[in-house]
C-alpha cells in the first residue's frame, strides 16, 4: 500500500481565488479533506469526485478535545494510505495550530507539507482598502491575538512594547476583548486618537467594516453588534480607509448567488458575475461520462436533433471514429438551443432551430441520459423518433455538503435559474439540505431566464421575482446591478 501523506494548507481569508496554486493542486488530489469553520465552503467544490469531506468546526467548549481528535484523524487517514488535506482559514501557522498537528505527524513518522496562505490580517485589511504598512503611516506590523488560554481569555502580552513599539497592530479573535485591548494600549502610552478599523468577514461578499479610534471603537462595536470573525487593525494606516474600498465598489459586491447548473464545468455567465464582485455558487456539481463504443448508425435519418453542444461533439467524434464522411449523410441538423446550433455550425454544417422543424418520420434525437429522463414532455413532442444517448451528466453528491454550509452561513440571497431543467435539478438536490422551494424563496430572490423557466419554477412552488424577457448574460447583469443599487 502506498504511504499516506498530509498537506497542512492555508485556504486564505475567504475569497476562493486567494488560495495558493500549490494549495489548490493538493486539494484537487486529496482523498480526504478536514476543513475548518472559517474556510470558504466553495473551495470544497474543487475536490475530486468522491473525496471524503470532514467538517472540523470548533465547538467552543470542546476545543482541546477537538484538536486532539483532529490530530488523531490526520494520523489515522494517513496510515490508511490516503492523501490527506487539512484545510485552515488564512495561514495555517497564524493561530492555526499547525505546530501541534505537525508534531503529531512527526511523532508517528507520517510525511507532511505545510502550504502557507494569506492571513486574514493582511487579506481583510487589503480588501478594506488599507495597506498594513505605508512609508508615511506605518513602518512596522504585528499580528497579535486578542484572546488566549489565560483563565480570563484576556491576552497576556507585553502591552508597553506593543503600544509604543509597533505602528500597525492586527488583533485576531479580538472583538470580545476589545474594551480591554483599547484600555491597555491607551494605558501603556498609545494615543487615544489612534485610528482603528474592524473588518468582519473580510474578502467575501459579507465583508463589513467599522472605523473609530482607540477611545471610541469599543462602544461603537457594541452599538453595531459587530462580531467575529473580524480583524481589528490599530494604527495610523487605518485612516487610509475611504468610504468604500476598491472591493466594496465592485458592481455586484455583496450579492450571494446560487446559480442552477445542469452540466459539468463553470458557466461563462457565472464567471462574469464573479468578475463583477458577486459570490457565486454553481449548484449542483456534475461530472460528464461520455457513452463510447455503442452501436450507432446515422444513415437512416433525415433529421438529427441535438440537445446539447456535448451531443454535437459526440456525434462528430463518432463519425471520425467510424470513418463516416459527413457528405454521405442526407440529414438536416437541428439544435435545441443557441449553444447547440453554434456547436453544429462550428463543424461547418447548417444548424436549424428546432422550432423550424418540418414533418418527418425518420427522426433521430441525440442528448444526455438526464435530458431523456427529465424532459419527458419535450421528448414526446418529437413524436416517433430514435434516441441516442451521447453522455450522462452525473451529479457529485458532495456538492450538497458545500450547499449545506453555504446555507448555514446565510450566503444565498439570489437564486438564478437559467433553464427549466436547472429548476428541476436544484429542487431535487436541495432536499438533501432539508430545503424546499418555499423555504429557499424566503431566503432569496429568484431570477428566471425566460417564461418557460419561470413557469417551471412557479409550478414547483418558488416565488419568482424576476423573469428575464431576453434571457442573456447582459440582461441578468443589468437586473442584478439594479437590485444592488436599490439596496445601497
Ligand atoms: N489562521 C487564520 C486565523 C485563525 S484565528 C489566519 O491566518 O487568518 C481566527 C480569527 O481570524 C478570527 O477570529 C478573526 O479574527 C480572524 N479572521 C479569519 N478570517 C477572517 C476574515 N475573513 N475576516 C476577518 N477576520 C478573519
Amino acid at each position: 500500500m502506498t504511504k499516506g501523506y498530509v498537506y497542512l494548507i492555508g485556504a486564505g481569508p475567504g475569497d476562493v481565488r486567494l488560495m495558493t496554486v500549490k494549495g489548490q493542486q493538493c486539494l484537487e488530489i486529496a482523498d480526504v479533506v478536514l476543513y475548518d469553520r472559517l474556510v470558504n465552503p466553495l473551495l470544497l467544490e474543487t475536490t475530486k469526485p468522491g473525496a471524503e469531506l470532514v467538517y472540523c468546526g470548533k465547538l467552543p467548549d470542546r476545543h482541546l478535545l477537538r484538536q486532539e481528535a483532529i490530530n488523531d484523524l490526520l494520523v489515522k487517514y494517513a496510515l490508511e494510505g490516503k492523501q490527506v488535506v487539512r484545510l485552515k482559514g488564512g495561514d495555517p501557522s497564524v493561530y492555526g495550530r499547525v505546530g501541534e498537528e505537525a508534531a503529531a505527524l512527526e511523532e508517528v513518522g507520517v510525511s507532511y507539507e505545510i502550504v502557507p496562505g494569506i492571513t486574514a490580517g493582511i487579506g481583510a485589511s487589503t480588501y478594506a482598502g488599507v495597506p498594513v504598512t505605508h512609508r508615511d503611516h506605518g513602518a512596522s506590523f504585528a499580528v497579535v491575538t486578542g484572546h488566549d488560554k489565560s483563565p480570563t481569555g484576556q491576552p497576556i502580552i507585553d502591552w508597553k512594547g506593543l503600544a509604543t513599539g509597533i505602528d500597525t497592530i492586527a488583533f485576531y479573535m479580538g472583538v470580545k476583548n476589545l474594551p480591554y485591548i483599547c484600555e491597555q494600549l491607551i494605558e501603556h502610552g498609545r494615543d487615544p486618537n489612534t485610528p482603528v478599523l474592524l473588518v468582519q468577514w473580510g474578502t467575501v461578499g459579507k465583508q463589513k467594516t467599522l472605523t473609530g479610534d482607540l477611545a471610541t471603537i469599543a462602544e461603537l462595536v457594541q452599538r453595531e453588534k459587530f462580531s467575529n470573525p473580524a480583524i481589528t487593525l490599530v494604527g495610523d494606516v487605518a485612516k487610509l480607509r475611504t468610504k468604500e474600498s476598491w472591493f466594496e465598489r465592485q458592481p455586484l459586491f455583496g450579492k450571494h448567488i446560487l446559480f442552477g447548473r445542469t452540466t459539468e464545468g463553470r458557466s461563462e455567465i457565472a464567471k462574469e458575475l464573479t468578475k463583477l464582485g458577486a459570490d457565486v455558487f454553481e449548484y449542483p456539481r456534475f461530472v460528464t461520462r461520455e457513452h463510447l463504443d455503442i452501436d450507432v448508425t446515422f444513415h437512416n435519418y433525415d433529421q438529427i436533433i441535438f440537445h446539447s453542444p456535448k451531443s454535437v461533439d459526440w456525434f462528430f467524434a463518432q463519425l471520425r471514429e467510424k470513418r463516416i464522411d459527413i457528405r454521405s449523410l442526407q440529414s438536416r441538423f437541428y439544435g435545441a438551443s443557441q449553444k447547440s446550433i453554434k456547436a453544429i455550425e462550428s463543424f461547418a454544417c447548417l444548424g436549424i432551430p428546432v422550432h423550424e422543424m418540418i414533418e418527418s418520420d425518420k427522426r433521430l434525437v441525440i442528448g444526455s441520459r438526464n435530458w431523456e429522463e427529465r424532459e419527458q414532455k419535450r421528448y414526446e413532442l418529437y413524436g416517433e423518433h430514435d434516441f441516442y444517448v451521447s453522455h450522462t451528466d452525473e451529479i457529485i453528491e458532495q456538492s450538497n455538503f458545500t450547499c449545506q454550509r453555504i446555507l448555514e452561513e446565510n450566503r444565498v440571497d439570489t437564486i438564478v435559474f437559467p433553464s427549466a431543467e436547472a429548476v428541476k435539478v436544484v429542487t431535487e438536490q436541495i432536499k438533501a439540505c432539508q430545503e424546499t422551494p418555499d423555504s429557499l424563496s424566503k431566503r432569496a430572490e429568484v431570477i428566471c431566464f425566460g417564461p418557460e423557466t419561470a413557469n417551471a419554477a412557479i409550478e414547483l412552488g418558488y416565488h419568482v421575482q424576476h423573469v428575464l424577457q431576453e434571457p442573456s448574460k447582459l440582461e441578468l447583469v443589468k437586473v442584478l446591478k439594479d437590485i444592488v443599487k436599490q439596496s445601497r
